[in-house]
């Protein structure tokens, strides 16, 4: 069985990690590099991983994912390209870095896959969109599309998209819970106890998210059926609408982009 590394284990890098594990890695088949000692003992603890220096899990890995912040990118890849070989497979989940930022640290050979995830990984309702480097073979998308897939679903895309995807399922799960919070304090402003506004929202999402993917029905089809002629539902969309609501989400995803964009 090849030896996955990940380097970088905090709240992505543990999502990914607890996810492996649930699907059957074996324990012994994974490791972390961690720079925080107090944190690498809490993951050996909670996991039985070994938790060891970056460069140590760099050259003996086959695959090594890469979840550290963008920022910290350029050192951990200084850190370990002198034990890095061609043949392995550098799997990064960094917003905004491009598989060219990192070849261009690491020996030639070193295949480099981009990955955007998000949070929802942590219930394994994950949705990831992975794209290939310069030199990675069919055999390294379907590893990394393996290791995303043990925490939700994955899609290929271009890598020029990738920071539109950041924009849409990276950042998204953010947007969503805004609108929760959002919906909940109208609840109460209506007089509901938060308690009851909070089930109601929460249960009002789900099920509306299934609904989404269990009928494949279009969105607007869906709102069109809870939305009689002159009703109550008419009345909250007619609001949304003067409040350029639609177009304050076309703003936002279009700054995030540009933020992914910057970020590299
Ligand atoms: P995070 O919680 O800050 O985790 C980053 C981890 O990397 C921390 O535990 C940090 O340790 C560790 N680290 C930093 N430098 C290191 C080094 N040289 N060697 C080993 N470990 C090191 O950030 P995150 O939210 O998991 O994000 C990680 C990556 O996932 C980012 O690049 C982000 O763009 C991507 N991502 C995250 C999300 C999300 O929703 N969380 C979504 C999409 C993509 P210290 O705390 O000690 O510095």
């Amino acid at each position: 069985m090849s030896q996955t590394a990940i380097i970088g284990a905090g709240v992505m890098g543990e999502t990914l990690l607890s996810g492996l594990v649930r699907a059957g890695r074996r324990v012994d088949d994974l490791m972390v590099g961690e720079k925080r000692s107090e944190r690498a003992r809490e993951l050996e603890e909670r996991y039985g991983v070994a938790v060891v220096p970056n460069v140590e899990a760099a050259a003996a890995a086959d695959t090594v994912m890469l979840v550290v912040k963008p920022q910290d990118m350029a050192d951990v890849l200084a850190e370990v390209a002198p034990v890095l070989r061609p043949g392995q497979l550098l799997v990064s989940l960094a917003a905004g870095i491009t598989t060219g930022f990192i070849e261009q640290r690491v020996p030639e050979g070193v295949a480099v896959v981009r990955v955007m995830p998000n949070t929802p990984a942590l219930v394994d309702e994950g949705m990831a969109a992975v794209s290939p480097g310069s030199h990675c073979s069919e055999a390294d998308l379907a590893e990394a599309e393996s290791l995303m897939g043990s925490v939700g679903r994955v899609v290929r895309i271009p890598e020029r998209q990738q920071d539109a995807v950041t924009a849409i399922s990276g950042s998204g799960p953010a947007y969503i819970f805004f609108v929760v919070e959002s919906m909940i304090e109208a609840g109460v402003h209506l007089g509901l106890p938060r308690a009851t506004a909070s089930d109601l929202v929460i249960q009002t999402l789900v099920g509306s998210a299934k609904m989404l993917r269990e009928t494949g029905t279009h969105p607007t089809v869906l709102r069109e059926q809870v939305t009689s002629p002159a009703g109550t539902t008419a009345s909250a969309l007619r609001e949304l609408e003067i409040h350029r609501v639609r177009a304050a989400f076309l703003a936002a995803m279009e700054a995030a982009r540009d933020r992914s964009r910057a970020l590299a």
